[in-house]
């Protein structure tokens, strides 16, 4: 599988008037396309604003990107324009926050709401149309009929069906001498939709998500909405315009347990379906069990393990993921048992921490814990944390701790 997203080394930090905060630090990471990526941690660990700074969400002051690259389709997305960014962001990578209620806006009826989504982002103004044509003609050039059917599917969302009835309508113009200005004229007639064909749209969204009766609902507001219909809502509305890459930020918190499971799993079985990637987002690692193919376990704004979903619940090697997954409760626990939890707090993200930041919480902290940083030691080709007990140099620590 291809890589859909490459993360290089992020660092996001916010100026505040206590000083700057770094609240991401030097993070790597990958979503291979079709995947679920879960990244965990606890509250405050950074999770939200590595992902949210993705795509710019967070505000400019006091959140800035502090270093490091995030490829995406070939492109940085840390070095776009806002503008730039906005056939981007909604389009090709959508957000589920974790609460609909503050999400959405109490103000405009549902069905509103998912059609100007749907304009706004599935629409083309003139230059965007010039600069489609123009990347088409290069690219028929180079890969011929393949190019057609790549660029209907990447700009245009279209299903397999659509682009084998237009397909040679486009490769006739691309024959002619004023291929671009036709291909253009083409969007502009064609490959745009009317706000009928939005709202047509948005109807079998609501219908996708499971909302029953939806004409009726188009016309509510999400007040009148349960819990759990307010987040189908929102799921429905992240993937109106067929994104590639879709982050989920905590999208089950809010709901009560009995739904959580339920909201998850039509999540899940629908960014299947549309071969969509997901970073999900929670501190909740019971939740991803079922769900995700790699887990990322992220501590005070680093990655401290990462794995596949084995290798996190079967083999966790970091004190922090072990001390996570105990903290787990189980339905095999003795009734006189105490449900484990992890010593301390996080750190001030606020101090400079000199060694690992998880020392004054870890019942295996050594002297060099306090004083380096520990690196990244690669266990296996899908495993690797960042611990100075899995150092190859620290082989006395390890025997002593039975790591
Ligand atoms: Fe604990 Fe040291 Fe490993 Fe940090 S580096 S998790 S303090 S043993």
């Amino acid at each position: 599988m291809d890589n859909i997203l490459d993360v290089k080394g992020l660092s996001v930090q916010f100026s505040t008037h206590a000083g700057v905060l770094t609240a991401v630090r030097d993070a790597s990471f990958f979503v291979k396309s079709g995947e679920v990526l879960a990244i965990v941690g606890e509250s405050g660990s950074g999770k939200s604003v590595l992902t949210q700074s993705l795509v710019r969400l967070m505000p400019d002051p006091p959140c800035q990107i502090a270093g490091g690259e995030a490829w995406f389709e070939g492109k940085d997305l840390t070095k776009l324009t806002e503008t730039e960014l906005e056939g981007i962001r909604g389009k090709k990578i959508s957000v589920i926050f974790q609460d609909a209620m503050t999400a959405l806006n109490p103000t405009m009826k549902i069905g509103k709401q998912i059609t100007e989504v749907i304009l706004e982002h599935m629409n083309f103004n003139g230059k965007e149309r010039s600069s489609f044509a123009e990347e088409l003609v290069q690219a028929f050039a180079i890969s011929g009929h393949k190019a057609v059917d790549k660029w209907l599917m990447e700009h245009f969302r279209m299903e397999q069906d659509r682009i084998d009835q237009v397909r040679n309508k486009i490769i006739d113009m691309l024959g002619s001498r004023d291929a671009k200005v036709k291909v253009a004229e083409w969007i502009k007639k064609e490959g745009n939709i009317t706000r009928q064909q939005a709202y047509d749209i948005a109807v079998s969204l609501l219908k996708l998500v499971k909302i029953p009766e939806a004409e009726r609902r188009m016309s509510q507001y999400i007040f009148q909405f349960s819990g759990g219909m307010r987040q189908r809502v929102m799921i429905a509305m992240a993937l109106a315009c067929r994104p590639n890459l879709l982050i989920a930020d905590e999208p089950t918190t809010a709901l009560d347990v009995t739904i959580k499971s339920e909201v998850l799993e039509l999540l899940i079985s629908l960014i299947r379906e549309l071969q969509t990637s997901i970073i999900l987002i929670t501190h909740d690692l019971g939740i991803v069990a079922s769900y995700a193919d790699r887990i990322h376990v992220m501590y005070a704004g680093s990655f401290v393990e990462k794995g596949l979903d084995k290798d996190i619940f079967y083999n966790p090697q970091h004190p922090y993921t072990k001390g996570l997954l105990a903290a787990i409760p189980r339905l095999d626990l003795n009734a006189q048992e105490k449900l484990k939890n992890i010593e301390g707090v996080p750190p001030n993200m606020l101090d400079t921490h000199k060694g690992c930041p998880f020392a004054p919480r870890c019942e295996y902290c050594m002297e060099v814990c306090l004083q380096f940083p520990p690196p990244e030691t690669v266990l296996s080709e899908t495993q690797s944390a960042s611990c100075w007990l899995l150092d190859p140099r620290a082989e006395n620590a390890r025997k002593a701790f039975h790591i």
